[in-house]
């Protein structure tokens, strides 16, 4: 009985948390101010946060979530503090794997649409922490290449939302252990914020005469300022407009290689990682400009302490270790980043998959052909490839994606990426360019805007393609060559009937090759889905195999892809 009388006490005080709406409000403006101490690993912020409600209720409660290692310190409104409850709240969307949750009882309910503006102030440290990895079986040496996080007097460097939660956020419990969870609240979190405004003045104490270290938050460089104390370091992060970005800082002991409009950033013992950013800046510069005009801002490019630290981009800021000596993957790094500085879209399947794409052009073009660039692309089809089988069998399981409303980084960068490879491949580059040129991001109001720009360069109806890959996610292509019949032509040549069929729900331009003693041909042919296409091709010689899909369009299944002709030629084709 005792037993039974606990749990309704502790029914009644779960009920109301379980009754909150995490996700009602969107944070739709930030003005914070923080100061960072890299001696004590710490920061210490205060500001104001502007919260719109999104619920269709009124709500009387706004969640605030900040990294489990800070702690709130007060919350006011129009100056009067407020009354709150400060919990920890586990949710793998933060690198400690927990949240310090303040749950905020408002004065008065905010209607539906309204918004209110809040004073906060929290303070704490930040430190490497790989515990949501760790706890899910990733062994820590690898974990902390991932999970690099922190503030620390050597180097700083922090991402926001989906990594550590330095600023305020409010979200559901994401939970890395349960399949895409930790991938969906932070998709959720970023396609909410991607219309908010973020400002963010970070400053450092003075550091008694050695003159500041270099702090970066986004392409935005830091300043100095002398203000009583010896030295103080400054620099703003200023976005009218998220979009696709995560506020970052990073405070580290830069040599400034920079050559404007590159930012430049090397450590100690990388020039010649550093050196190769500079060496590609003309060349990359050229190929971008043709392709995406001129460019119009800055980026940057800085370097990670953890020479084997996994890479990270926001915007037009590019973290990555300087210590690979890889000019290859510079120049490729630096062409994706001056295509930001060039062009710009509110819809991150264009602003992102435009990048990657110019990437792959980039490898095929500059350096290694066309196969390295479709291996390039195999990297990327590899971080969607599973989601989309989902989509295929199971679509009341994973509806999927369409990619021109999605958040979610696999698709936006690396299936965009693949859609404007096959585009090129199926309309040319010229047209691709031309439709690219014509594109301006002040007017693309409507998500057809893209397609009509393609289909006017291209002088071609592309409806059937955009709705299987932009407008809907249909999952992708399964090609295989249902039959190939050789016919005796003239003077020991062969005509060959191929037959491709498409298993999958989304339709594809596809390139395949008939090899032959001697050689092979490669002709292009337009499969739509669950449907079949039949092309007759004339080769010099006893064709031997054919195969479909060099890799330049993702799909499902790339093993049913080569069909061996065993059956001896016809006698003569029919005209
Ligand atoms: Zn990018």
């Amino acid at each position: 009985m005792k037993f039974l009388c606990a749990l309704c006490v502790l029914c009644e005080l779960v009920a109301p948390a379980l009754a909150l709406d995490r996700e009602a409000f969107t944070f739709t403006k930030y003005d914070l101010e923080i100061r960072l101490e890299p001696d004590q690993q710490r920061l210490g912020a205060r500001g104001k946060v502007t919260l719109r409600n999104d619920s269709a209720q009124p709500q009387k409660i706004a969640v605030l979530q900040i990294s489990s290692s800070l702690h709130w310190r007060s919350i006011k409104m129009s100056g009067k503090a407020v009354q709150y409850i400060s919990q920890p709240y586990f949710s793998d969307i933060d690198h400690t794997g927990a949240l310090s949750e303040a749950i905020v009882t408002l004065p008065a309910e905010i209607k539906a649409q309204d918004s209110v503006e809040l004073e906060i102030g929290y303070e704490g440290t930040i430190l490497l922490d790989t515990t949501r990895l760790t706890q899910i079986g990733v062994p820590e040496a690898l974990a902390k290449h991932v999970s690099w996080d922190q503030i620390s007097s050597s180097f700083t460097a922090v991402r926001g939302a989906g990594y550590v939660a330095w600023y305020p956020i409010a979200t559901e419990s994401a939970d890395f252990s349960e399949g895409n969870s930790m991938f969906q609240v932070a998709d959720r979190w970023r396609a909410r914020e991607a219309e908010s405004g973020f400002r963010a003045t970070l400053s450092l104490p003075g550091e008694g005469g050695k003159g500041p270290p270099t702090m970066l938050c986004g392409d935005n460089l830091g300043g100095s300022a002398e203000y009583g104390r010896p030295w103080s370091a400054f620099t703003d992060c200023d976005y009218k407009r998220l979009g696709t970005v995560t506020p970052t800082f990073v405070v580290a002991k830069y040599l400034d290689q920079s050559k404007p409009p590159l930012h430049l950033f090397s450590l100690q013992g990388h020039e010649a990682d550093s050196a190769s950013y500079s060496n590609a800046l003309e060349p990359a510069s050229k190929f971008v400009s043709e392709w995406f005009g001129q460019r119009s801002s800055a980026i940057a490019i800085a370097d990670l302490a953890d020479s084997n630290a996994s890479p990270f981009e926001s915007g037009t800021l590019l973290l990555t270790s300087m210590a690979r000596e890889d000019s290859k993957l510079a120049e490729i790094n630096l062409v994706h980043e001056l295509v930001h500085a060039a062009f710009t879209s509110p819809r991150p399947w264009i602003y992102e998959g435009l990048a990657h794409f110019a990437e792959a052009v980039y490898r095929e073009q500059k350096q290694d052909g066309r196969a390295a660039a479709l291996e390039f692309l195999n990297l990327h089809r590899t971080t969607f490839v599973e989601a989309e089988k989902d989509v295929a069998t199971a679509p009341q399981k994973n509806p999927g994606q369409p990619l021109a409303t999605t958040f979610d980084e696999s698709y936006y960068r690396s299936k965009a990426a693949y859609v404007w490879w096959m585009l090129r491949d199926t309309i040319g580059e010229d047209a691709l360019k031309l439709a690219i040129h014509n594109y301006r991001a002040t007017d693309d109001k409507n998500p057809k805007y893209a397609e009509q720009l393609v289909a006017a360069a291209a002088k071609r109806d592309l409806g059937w393609f955009f709705d299987d890959w932009v407008y809907h996610d249909r999952g992708l292509p399964d090609f295989r060559v249902l039959a190939a019949h050789p016919w005796n032509g003239e003077k020991g040549r062969q005509i060959v009937t191929v037959t491709i069929e498409n298993l999958g729900s989304a339709g594809a331009e596809v390139p395949f090759t008939i090899r032959f003693a001697g050689g092979e041909i490669t002709r292009r042919i337009e499969v739509r889905a669950k449907s079949t296409a039949t092309s007759r091709v004339e080769v010099p010689g006893a064709a031997a195999e054919v195969v479909v899909n060099d890799g330049s369009v993702p799909e499902s299944d790339l093993t049913n892809n080569v069909l061996k002709i065993t059956e001896s030629p016809e006698p003569g084709l029919q005209k």
